[in-house]
């Protein structure tokens, strides 16, 4: 720290900290930006890290996981925060004329793989977990009822009863299905309002597009569940109406049947035979009003917390998994550790290869995208982005950084090489002092 203070170039070093907005893990740039005159080929301006501190740009990671990087999952967030609520009410490049549109908040849910702790609420009251008179005693021997009030925060919750008796292997392989059950899902929504406008399927995007924004939420037994905006637009997305035909109730009828007919397969593998995997019987559909219970704030600030979550809240690693690291060092709780294994045995048959759950052993199985939109659904976080690089860019042409060119006459070259990430543990505190952040890991650990 002292160092660093000491530094002749501590103030710049200090500006580009800020710049990060916190970051936890900047990655550190080397690389050059040359502007040539079109013309004449003559060159008019050239950045270097070279005169930066330690010879190194340092930017944002981007990360959308709160777990490694709280600054950068942040900005996520509010992006993803903007952009559901303007397919919701308009904004951002979206007419307000979309708040008159169909639009259904959809829940999505995993089937049961076998009894797992729980805490519900009723009239405000904790419920006991699983009380059951007469309760089975399973071949493990272990009664299949638990009269506990657990509380919020009670590590058990979304654990089996019986851990030998729960349906690791479905638990994985549905997760590992999930997104391929989810492009059914929408397919067979489609399928479903062609057939009530009287329509080929192949002529609904004439009259209708189906756009929809989701994100995956694990559950606490380690599973995903989808949530999803999913809203009627005319033919060129949320500008145009969607025909008169295609109404609330038709989407919500569309949806109910889409969620019980679509299925994925998992194959043979092993002694067990192939698998079809389902959604769960629990289907929440709400409609979306601006002043009904269900407001556009509501299922945004909803929509945008779980973007940056993964499935840490499980209890498993933020990180790939190596077949070689010894699970039993990271003290991993027994559920999560099951999970996790059954990836790996999983993953190492020929049969299941495709679906890679070794790779994916950390996220429990699920190798899709946390969140997503249709392209229609409103501005893209590409967008988003664009337009904050931009003001950043204003920024530094005022503040003398670069000059101020025609675009188009003149030619950029930049050269970018990968020189490393993180901060050095005194780095961390000190950065964390000017940004405001805290410091959430023992430094040492950075
Ligand atoms: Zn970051
Ligand atoms: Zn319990
Ligand atoms: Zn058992």
């Amino acid at each position: 720290m002292i160092k660093r203070l000491n530094r002749a170039d501590y103030d710049r070093w200090a500006s580009q900290i800020r710049a990060t907005g916190g970051c936890r893990q900047p990655i550190h740039l080397r690389g050059k930006v040359d502007h040539y005159d079109q013309a004449t080929g003559q060159l008019l301006h050239r950045y270097t890290t070279k005169h930066e501190p330690d010879g190194v740009l340092r930017v944002p990671c981007k990360t959308r996981r709160a777990s490694r990087c709280p600054a950068c999952a942040e900005t996520y967030r509010a992006d993803t925060y903007h952009l559901i609520r303007a397919g919701l009410i308009g904004g951002k490049g979206v007419p307000d004329t979309v708040t008159g549109h169909p639009t259904l908040f959809v829940t999505l849910t995993a089937p049961s793989f076998g009894t797992v702790h729980t805490r519900r609420e009723h009239n405000g009251k904790v419920q006991p977990c699983h009380a059951r008179r007469n309760a089975e005693t399973c071949p493990h021997g272990h009664v299949m009822s638990c009269t506990e009030r657990h509380s919020k925060d009670d590590p058990r919750l979304g654990e089996p009863l019986c851990p030998d008796c729960y349906d690791y292997t479905g638990s994985v392989l549905f997760n590992a299905l999930a997104p391929l059950l989810w492009k059914r899902f929408a397919d067979s929504v489609r399928r479903h309002l062609a057939k009530t406008g009287g329509l080929a399927l192949k002529n609904l995007r004439h009259h209708l597009t189906l756009s929809f924004a989701k994100v995956a939420e694990y559950q606490r037994r380690g599973v995903v569940h989808f949530h999803a905006v999913i809203r009627l637009d005319g033919p060129d997305g949320p500008a145009t109406t969607p025909p008169t035909w295609a109404t609330a109730d038709a989407l919500t009828q569309a949806v109910q049947h889409a969620a019980q007919a679509v299925s994925a397969t998992a194959p043979a593998h092993d002694d067990q035979p192939e698998r079809t995997l389902r959604w769960g019987s629990q289907l929440d559909i709400r409609p979306i009003t601006l002043n009904g219970d269900l407001t556009e704030q509501a299922v945004a600030g909803y929509i945008a917390k779980y973007a940056t979550k993964a499935a840490e809240c499980v209890g498993t690693l933020d990180r790939r998994i190596n077949p070689l690291d010894n699970l039993e060092a990271f003290n991993l709780r027994d559920h999560a550790r099951r999970l996790i294994t059954t990836c790996m045995h999983l993953g190492a048959l020929d049969e299941l290869a495709e679906l890679r759950l070794a790779d994916w052993a950390h996220m429990l199985g699920f190798r899709g995208h946390f969140s997503t939109r249709s392209r229609r659904y409103s501005t893209t976080l590409g967008q988003l982005r664009a337009a904050r690089e931009h003001h950043a860019r204003d920024t530094d042409i005022t503040t003398g950084r670069l000059p101020l060119f025609e675009e188009d006459t003149v030619l950029v070259i930049s050269e970018w090489e990968y020189a490393g990430k993180g901060h050095s543990f005194g780095d961390a505190l000190l950065a964390a002092a000017l940004t405001g952040t805290r410091l959430e890991r023992s430094p040492y650990e950075l």
